[in-house]
């Protein structure tokens, strides 16, 4: 499982920042949270074989296997991004569908982009509220409302728990291995010489999968702390430093040292400071801010990467 950082900035972009778009790769599907203004240039340079530094990362990705794009709430600087995207797609030929999802309103949004007719084709709009889960292949996402100066989504990307075979817990019950083994995997009881064969008895506790949470524009809030509970990354706003939190008062965003604290709050186990306003051309100061509170915090640049490892261990790995 793989998050790819598009666009770091908020607001403005600058020479540096894009605009917010975080990439999730998981099981070769990829989802998009966020799409600003650009990130269709961040995902080609992404995908350019002679990007040298990219290649050693090896962050070849192919855009047209994006397949559920995510949108936190409808300010510019996180949806001016789509009409570039559904406009490359149709003309590429895309005809797999793409799903999109938002709040209340998305489907307008959408529906009123500038691109022609036959790009709609494929999207599917699927206008979604809190605790609305969307599943798919081993995973689940889940909206959650933060608090932003509009109405605005925040998104977990939870892995599905998993249990192991244990295959000498089998062998010890004598059954061979073969079908009835895909059976118990699948968590199935099985008849064997006439006894009852539990799927419990041959598979292991279940182990929790890995979960990201983004949170896109917010302000400190307590249901992020709910939904970020024990999280693996955290992806959140960070648009100030506490210096300047005086200025800050209507904006709906965070400072570095507010979103440190809601890490340390939800047990997370890293942060990633994101949506960094144009201000701090140094971005430094809101690394070590945070990190006085929480020290396993990043502050994200455009074309990060971080892998994380399968569970139990998942180790996180910066690229
Ligand atoms: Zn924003
Ligand atoms: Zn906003």
């Amino acid at each position: 499982m793989k998050v790819i950082f598009l666009g770091s900035g908020g607001s403005v972009p600058t020479k540096d920042r894009g605009l917010p778009a975080v990439l999730v790769e998981y099981l070769n599907e990829l989802f998009l949270f966020d799409c600003g203004e650009g990130t269709l240039r961040q995902i080609m340079i992404c995908s350019s074989k002679r990007n040298g530094k990219n290649k050693e990362k090896n962050e070849k990705i192919n855009f047209m296997n994006i397949n559920k794009i995510f949108i936190t709430h409808f300010h510019a600087d996180h949806i001016a991004g789509l009409t570039g995207i559904l406009n490359t797609m149709n003309f590429l030929g895309r005809n797999s569908n793409l799903e999109i999802y938002g709040g209340i309103g998305i489907r307008n949004i959408i529906k009123n982009l500038p691109v022609p007719k036959d790009a709609m084709q494929f999207v599917k709009i699927y206008e979604i509220s809190e605790g609305q889960v969307v599943e798919g292949r081993g995973y689940k996402i889940i909206p959650f409302k933060t608090q932003h100066i509009s109405e605005s989504l925040g998104f977990v990307f939870e892995e599905k728990e998993k249990r192991k075979f244990l295959k000498e817990k089998a062998l010890a019950l004598g059954i061979p291995e073969g079908k009835l083994y895909s059976e118990l995997q699948r968590g199935e009881s099985i008849n064997f010489n006439g006894k009852v064969i539990n799927a419990d008895d041959v598979l292991s506790q279940p182990i929790k999968g890995r979960k990201i949470v983004y949170t896109g524009d917010t302000t400190p809030c307590d249901n992020t702390i709910k939904f970020a509970d024990d999280c693996d990354i955290l992806i959140h706003d960070s648009t100030y430093s506490n210096i300047d939190i005086d200025k800050i008062s209507d904006h709906g965003h965070t400072t570095a040292l507010q979103a440190a604290e809601t890490a340390k709050n939800a047990n997370a186990k890293s942060l990633f400071l994101i949506h960094i306003s144009q201000r701090y051309p140094d971005s430094k100061i809101l690394e070590n801010e945070a990190r006085e509170v929480f020290k396993s915090s990043y502050v994200v640049k455009d074309f990060m990467s971080v892998q994380i490892s399968a569970p139990p261990e998942k180790k996180i790995l910066i690229m």
